[in-house]
């Protein structure tokens, strides 16, 4: 049988969604003198991942000054309203307000995975592997050499794990993780509604959990709705009409009728850091590094803001694998993880609880951020991913 030879490269990806393509087009346009490989399991051509995913501004901004934002159908958030089904509390934030074109824009994840793919294609220093998973690795002196699921061994400088939730790389380097399951089960599905949405966003607090519609072009909506356990095995059961009714009847009728909706996909919901994100000539990035409630639709805007520091990290150095440009990577990355974990699981924590002092304590908060303008203000410019 031939054996296939060992190649070479400067940095290997494992993992070509999101944030793998991502890294890999950035990092092989900022360091031409650098080889490239991504290895992706899945086939060749577009995805079939369901997720419709917000974009905060900045993150848009960034996408779109790269090129990879063209030809997507992408929806512009103008408006965000967060409110706790029953009480009191509410608060909007306006893109007019806070002097911005718009608060973040929605797209389909499989589209813009798509466009990130082709534009590896266009970089002659990036080889894209389809169809190959990592299986193994072992780290040397100088290099580490990988194991890949077509036989191949190959040597890298640097390995850069975007291998998702689940991530193998993490798992060989034994990166522990903090981990908390919310116990709940994230259920998306587009819906028709009787009138479009304008740019208008919700997030909504229900007794029968959180609730979170993304405008869509025309008088679509991306629905995002957790479930504990019990309601999801239940919610599998309901027929369309069924779950119309019950996601009405939760949500209310601040977007008008839902007229319809598209088939359910149900993801579980956990809560995940990785204590330490790099090792000796690896690195883990994205939600291989941190996976996040999908609530407040941080966890791909997260990831993007790992590959800006790693690539500005790796700017400057001659060794892909330098242990102090990962080191400065880590460094840089701790403060937006605590802020972006504090704000998601906060919210997911304190609005799961119909204990009254902590239902009196969200609708204060809710109140405050409504009335106070700078509070407001910073809480925005959070959520679009911009420094306060
Ligand atoms: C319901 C839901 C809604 C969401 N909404 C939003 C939102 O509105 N805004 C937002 O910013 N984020 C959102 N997110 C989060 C966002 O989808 C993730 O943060 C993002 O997809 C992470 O990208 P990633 O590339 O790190 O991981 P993934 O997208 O999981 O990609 C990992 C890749 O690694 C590959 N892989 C796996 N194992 C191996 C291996 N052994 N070797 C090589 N490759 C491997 C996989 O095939 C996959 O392509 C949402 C998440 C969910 C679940």
């Amino acid at each position: 049988m031939d054996e296939k030879p060992v190649t070479q490269t400067d940095v290997a990806i494992a993992g070509g969604g999101l944030v793998g393509a991502l890294t890999g087009l950035m990092l092989a346009q900022q360091r031409p003198d650098w080889r490239i490989v991504v290895c992706e399991p899945r086939a060749e051509g577009p995805p079939t991942d369901k997720r419709i995913i917000a974009l905060a501004a900045a993150s848009a901004q960034r996408l779109q000054t790269l090129g990879v934002l063209e030809g997507i159908e992408s929806t512009p958030i103008k408006h965000i309203h967060i409110s706790d089904r029953g009480f009191a509390g509410a608060t909007e934030l306006h893109a007019q307000q806070e002097q911005v074109d718009a608060l973040g824009r929605v797209v389909a994840a499989s589209e813009l995975v798509n466009n990130l793919y082709l534009s590896c294609q266009q970089q002659t220093n990036l080889t894209w592997l389809s169809g190959v998973r990592l299986e193994s690795l072992q780290q040397q002196q100088e290099q580490v050499e990988l194991t890949l699921n077509n036989g191949q061994q190959l040597q890298t400088k640097l390995l850069i794990g975007a291998d998702g939730q689940n991530s193998l790389v993490r798992e060989q380097l034994r990166l522990e993780s903090d981990v908390y399951n919310y116990g709940q089960f994230g259920c998306i599905a587009t819906l028709d509604l009787e009138q479009p949405l304008n740019g208008w966003a919700f997030e909504r607090f229900t007794e029968a959990g959180p609730i979170a519609l993304l405008p869509m072009q025309g008088n679509q909506a991306s629905l995002v709705w957790s479930f504990t356990e019990a309601q999801r095995d239940a919610a599998e059961q309901w027929s369309d009409a069924e779950f119309l009714r019950r996601c009405q009847q939760a949500f209310g009728y601040r977007a008008g009728l839902f007229s319809g909706v598209s088939r359910r996909v149900f993801y579980p919901l956990i809560l995940r850091r990785a204590k330490r994100s790099v090792h000796h000539r690896s690195v883990i990035i994205g939600n291989a590094s941190h996976a996040l409630h999908p609530i407040a639709g941080q966890g791909f805007n997260l990831g993007l803001r790992d590959t800006e520091e790693l690539c500005q990290s790796l700017a400057a150095t001659d060794d892909p694998g330098s242990f102090k440009a990962l080191q400065r990577y880590e460094q840089s990355r701790e403060q937006d993880y605590q802020a972006i974990i504090k704000l998601t699981d906060g919210l997911v924590r304190g609005f799961s609880n119909h204990y009254w002092p902590t239902v009196l304590g969200r609708n204060s908060a809710l109140m405050l951020l409504q009335h106070c303008g700078p509070l407001k203000s910073a809480f925005a410019r959070l959520t679009m991913g911009m420094r306060p």
